[in-house]
């Protein structure tokens, strides 16, 4: 119990420690408005009374003053009302901002293991979806602890002042009411739980709708009916978990109905009573009424915010963990500032590694060596662990045993930021953004336009270019921005290849290049790299189709997480192991389009 408590506190005052850490007042803001309008409550409870006594002494002015300042102080609240929202809607609004900045700041910063762990993947998404709906809950639960700690002390002074029996008779009233609404919601939680777990599938089945490459894959493989007969057996699931909450909980409801209407007649016979008995004055009766009302909602309110502090530090979970994470073991930002041109050797020495969900190694110990000005082709089947060598290489991962080294220097001692600019990297799951064509393809550097046009050249795009209306300014996909292109998968290679010759870099690595570009196109492109690189440039081609690899200085062959063959083309034919049977498969295809 002590450690439940204790995590609440703990979680809660994370929550309002963010409120704090990104605008220092608007919690005091929110504080002395809550407090002004709990202050407005009071005065309304006492109203009556003071009108109800000038109206019995037949006192006409008093009347008039009582209203006239009944209109001043509520003009006066209103007033600051609106002073308050809009000071609250900016604020809330830029600090909403700021959580979310924060957030995906640390989640950029995390390493890419993290994803990999659905457990962790999950933690990151769901608190995304809450982080500020519960810091806002966590500031809402304390005003209204406060505000309605300060109605209960206001209106229960006003009360016991009226007559002690009055007040103690409300709390009785109260204690059932609670007592019962209590039970209500423990039912009414374990039913939620259920729900949300369902409502998650049902928001599944609502994003295949609404993204593109489902609707595609539904329409190709004609299984909407299908995908709607899935969707409709968690729907009625759904209905049948919220008619069992609602028969459950009918009794309570019913009851709850019935001793609140009790409660207020019995309430009001009571302080009927009293007048006729002479223990109050009739002008007392609605102020008593009244403040039953009032404290019976506060009471309510202070009680059950236990509840929703101990939810609320539940939902925060996820994304308090998230924040706490400290995952960022493969980001060195003060290391080494490495230049691509001062690249000479890339050496892999004994390299084991396992991804964090894996049991097998997807690398055994691997050794090889490149030097400037090499031009690799590192070829093998699928899952051989091709693409793991180049996430290593950009430090996307550490490996567990063996070293990596640029220029005999550890990369872990080199400035992650300029090992993965200065080693440019095409990965195979390659990512363009509803932005211009011409920030897909310089990625925030400055280019020039004949840059850009020998660029796209490069990749036979720059056509396709000059036809669209606004160019290279055209965006990318109309689904964000009006008038956007939509380009092919062929076309979105291109376009990604074509920032090697934009970019001009020394030293570059693609990884399946070519997957969605026909054989001629392949073939072109894989010319011209090899005629357009300066004897210096280093680059390393992942690719399973063999197309030019007798060009390259030297072939490594990945199989099964270690190096199975490495040399070159000649070499490795002599050799008549796995490079030459793929290679003979592959001439036979292609013998026509090969040269
Ligand atoms: P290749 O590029 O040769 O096709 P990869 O290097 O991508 O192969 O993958 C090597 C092995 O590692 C495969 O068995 C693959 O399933 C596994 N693997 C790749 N990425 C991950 C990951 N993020 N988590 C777990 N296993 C992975």
């Amino acid at each position: 119990m002590r450690k439940k408590w204790k995590k609440i506190y703990r979680n809660n005052k994370f929550l309002l420690n963010k409120i704090f850490q990104y605008n220092k007042w608007l919690f005091f803001v929110r504080l002395c408005y809550a407090v002004l309008t709990s202050f407005a409550s009071l005065i309304n409870v006492l109203l009556p009374k003071f009108l109800l006594e000038a109206m019995f002494e037949g006192e006409l002015k008093r009347v008039v003053m009582v209203l006239g300042i009944y209109f001043v102080i509520i003009v006066c609240i209103k007033v600051t009302g609106i002073f308050y929202e809009n000071y609250n809607r900016a604020s809330t609004e830029k600090m909403y901002v700021e959580i979310i900045n924060e957030f995906l700041h640390k989640g950029i910063g995390l390493d890419l293991s993290f994803f990999d762990k659905s457990e962790s993947f999950s933690k990151y998404n769901r608190g995304f979806g809450n982080c500020c709906n519960v810091i806002e809950k966590c500031n809402n639960t304390i005003l209204s602890v406060i505000t309605a700690s300060i109605q209960i002390v206001m209106i229960g002074s006003v009360l016991l002042w009226a007559n002690v029996y009055v007040f103690v008779t409300i709390l009785i009233f109260i204690a059932v009411n609670i007592t019962i609404n209590n039970v209500l919601k423990r039912i009414d939680y374990d039913y939620n739980v259920k729900l949300s777990e369902k409502n998650k599938q049902v928001n599944y089945f609502y994003r295949l709708f609404y993204t593109p490459k489902f609707i595609r894959d539904i329409k190709v493989n004609v299984i909407d009916e299908f995908i709607f007969n899935k969707k409709q057996e968690v729907n009625e699931e759904i209905l049948r978990i919220s008619k069992g909450q609602m028969s459950d909980t009918k009794k309570y409801r019913i009851l709850l109905g019935f001793l609140d209407s009790l409660e207020y007649v019995l309430a009001a016979f009571y302080f009927a009573y009293s007048v006729i008995k002479e223990f109050i004055a009739v002008a007392d009766y609605f102020t008593s009424l009244n403040a039953y009302q009032q404290i019976k909602n506060a009471i309510n309110n202070l009680l059950s915010s236990y509840t929703v502090f101990y939810n609320n530090s539940l939902f925060a979970e996820d994304y308090i963990d998230f924040m706490r994470s400290n995952e960022n073991t493969t980001t060195n930002r003060e290391g080494i500032l490495l230049k691509a041109s001062e690249i000479e050797k890339v050496e892999f020495e004994n390299v084991t590694f396992s991804y964090p969900n894996a049991d097998e190694n997807a690398l055994k110990n691997v050794s090889f060596v490149i030097n400037r000005g090499d031009k690799i082709a590192v070829v093998g089947k699928n899952g051989a662990g091709k693409t793991t060598i180049i996430k290593l290489m950009l430090r996307l991962y550490d490996p567990q045993e063996g070293e990596i080294r640029i220029n005999g220097i550890s990369i872990q001692d080199y400035n992650t930021d300029s090992l993965r600019t200065s080693i440019k990297a095409l990965l195979q799951d390659f990512a363009v953004y509803a932005f211009s064509l011409y920030d897909n393809l310089a990625l925030g550097r400055e280019i020039s336009d004949e840059k850009m046009e020998m660029a796209l050249r490069e990749v036979d795009l720059y056509d396709k270019v000059s036809r669209l209306k606004g160019g290279l300014n055209t965006p990318i996909t109309s689904q964000v921005t009006k008038g956007g292109v939509e380009l092919s998968g062929g076309e979105t290679q291109k376009l990604v290849l074509s920032r090697i010759f934009a970019l001009d870099t020394p030293f570059f690595i693609l990884d399946e290049p070519t997957s969605s570009l026909d054989p001629y196109a392949e073939y072109g492109l894989y010319h011209k790299l090899l005629q357009s690189s300066k004897s210096e440039n280093t680059f390393i081609v992942i690719s399973h189709r063999l197309t030019l690899t007798h060009k390259m200085s030297k072939i490594i062959v990945i199989d099964n997480g270690g190096i199975a063959e490495s040399g070159t083309h000649e070499e490795l034919m002599a050799l008549d192991g796995i490079y030459a049977g793929m290679y003979r498969i592959q001439s036979e295809k292609y013998s026509a389009g090969s040269d």
